[in-house]
């Protein structure tokens, strides 16, 4: 295959039917980093109809449970073997840094792990009692189908393989559309997949925009499941395409996450020290781009200034540059459309009464290089409230703002004062306030004392307009399968319900 055959169909990688093809650039200076094929609907239709034949007539819905966990457990290694490869691409075609590409395939390595297992300890189907020794009733599963997986630009492989992994496990088959910023490492997960030994048809790639490549998975006739992981204004227009046909749906949307911090957090030296540390990483780790950043500082007005003024001095610190380079903290930000969007949060926020303390503006050229990257300064806004834009809306960039409180009713209220509801953290050295007022946060994720971590084995997804449905955990397993209830009369005779 050349370097711009980035579409898989029937086990053929090939250019658009259109021939089109678009650049993917490095967000660290704009240059072209690969040509990829720029697919249309009719790749679509070609990739579903491919995914369709594999589903009906091919063996892999039907290969064994222990067949299909084996080859997740090669994909692994074999994603384990390509760690270094991958986490260039990664860093490259995001602009993440190049530790944070190896946690990436890291993370991704466990996750098909986790699916390998989960999918033969919950296989083998569930015996119900239905209350007779005549019959034999039992609740089986099954694949659903042809899945139509749609992921976004921050977290390209990740948020592909929290879909392909189960996806697979349960035996479906599939076309996966990765954003059209940054196809690059999802071309290759698919490479790997082939690798392994998936037959044709069962994994299928279309590079290419939302408009059409997207829309046209989400309408179609022949997909049974649409997973989409991506902005509330996209992944609700693409979900009710895909209601109105009757599908299966999982969103998994953005969010505005609160960072609750209590001044008892931060009566000691070391607790002060942990407390700003993690609030710095919430917000700022990957330039804010990440759906659960605590973006939302929300602090006891007690220690707000002592805490304000640390968080902004650290944050001044932060080390930009291109994610490949060595000590670098943060990379640029996605797109020109990326760092236009955050240019005009920042001003709507001072618009609006808000008080910088640290950033807000493209860092100088001189400290960044090359200047024509898409590099923004980690902002600290203070004095902010639920009217304005930048607390309400989802920046997705390095801006974090600041909003006090005085009681914990207080702090609640502020924190469920969001129509997202993805991932939120309280801090404090009281084990019953924390643990209180996480039974209170509206949100799919809590940490205390703690943010970011997450596991395979836990259930990730939002309340609210953060999304529908769950990715990893058993659930994230169940969201591609069907349940079948198979109920058997071991001793048939006549009912008589009728008399004649
Ligand atoms: P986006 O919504 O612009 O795009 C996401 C994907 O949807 C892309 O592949 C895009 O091409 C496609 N798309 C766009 N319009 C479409 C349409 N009409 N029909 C079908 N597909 C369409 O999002 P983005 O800017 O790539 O990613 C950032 C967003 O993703 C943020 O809101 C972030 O919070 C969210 N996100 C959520 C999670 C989570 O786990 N909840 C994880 C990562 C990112």
């Amino acid at each position: 295959m050349s370097a711009s055959e980035t579409i898989h169909v029937d086990g053929v990688w090939r250019s658009a039917a259109s021939g089109a093809t678009r650049e993917v650039l490095d967000p660290a200076d704009a240059s072209t980093l690969q040509v990829v094929s720029e697919g249309g609907a009719e790749d679509a239709d070609a990739a579903v109809a491919a995914a369709r034949r594999a589903f009906d007539d091919g063996a892999w819905p039907r290969t064994p449970v222990a067949e299909r966990s084996a080859l997740l457990r090669r994909v692994a290694d074999l994603l384990q073997r390509d760690r270094e490869e991958i986490a260039l691409i990664e860093s490259r075609d995001t602009g993440k840094t190049l530790e944070e590409g190896r946690v990436d395939v890291d993370d991704v390595t466990n996750a098909f792990r986790y699916f390998a297992d989960v999918v033969m300890n919950e296989s083998g189907g569930r015996v119900v009692d239905a209350g007779s020794p005549d019959v034999h009733s039992v609740v089986v599963h099954e694949p659903v189908g042809v899945c139509a997986l749609i992921t976004p630009w921050n977290y390209p492989l990740l948020q592909a393989s929290w879909k392909i992994a189960p996806a697979l496990a349960a035996g479906n088959t599939f076309v996966v559309k990765p954003s059209e910023v940054t196809p690059l490492s999802t071309v290759h997960l698919v490479k790997l997949l082939v690798e392994a030994g998936l037959p044709a048809g069962v994994a299928n790639i279309v590079t290419g925009a939302g408009l059409p490549v997207g829309q046209r998975l989400a309408e179609h006739p022949d997909v049974d499941l649409f997973s989409f992981t991506g902005g509330l204004v996209s992944g609700t227009k693409a979900g009710a395409a895909a209601v109105s046909g009757a599908k299966k749906i999982a969103l998994e949307l953005g969010g505005k996450n609160p960072n609750v911090v209590f001044a008892d957090a931060c009566a000691t030296d070391e607790g002060f020290d942990t407390a700003v540390d993690q609030a710095l990483n919430a917000a700022f780790i990957h330039s804010g781009q990440v759906c659960s950043a605590g973006a939302r500082l929300i602090i006891e007005e007690s220690v707000r200034d002592r805490f304000v003024a640390e968080l902004a001095r650290r944050a001044e610190k932060i080390k930009l540059g291109r994610g490949t380079e060595d000590g670098v903290e943060c990379g640029p930000l996605v797109s020109q459309q990326q760092l236009d969007k955050v240019e005009a949060y920042v001003a709507s926020a001072l618009a609006e009464g808000a008080q910088l303390r640290c950033g807000g503006a493209r860092p100088e050229s001189s400290d960044v290089r090359p200047a024509t990257g898409y590099f923004y300064a980690p902002t600290v806004l203070d004095g902010c409230h639920r009217e304005m834009k930048v607390v309400r809306e989802e920046t997705f960039g390095p801006i974090l703002t600041v909003e006090t409180f005085r009681t914990e009713d207080e702090a609640v209220a502020l924190a469920n004062d969001t129509e997202y509801g993805l991932a939120g953290a309280v801090f404090s050295a009281d084990t019953a306030r924390a643990r209180r007022v996480a039974a209170r946060l509206r949100h799919g994720t809590v940490w205390i004392n703690d943010y970011h971590p997450y596991l395979p084995q836990a259930e990730w997804g939002g309340f609210g307009k953060s999304g529908i449905g769950r990715e990893l955990g058993p659930t994230g397993l169940d969201e591609y399968r069907e349940s079948k209830h198979i109920y058997e009369n071991l001793r048939p005779e006549p009912v008589r319900w009728f008399a004649g």
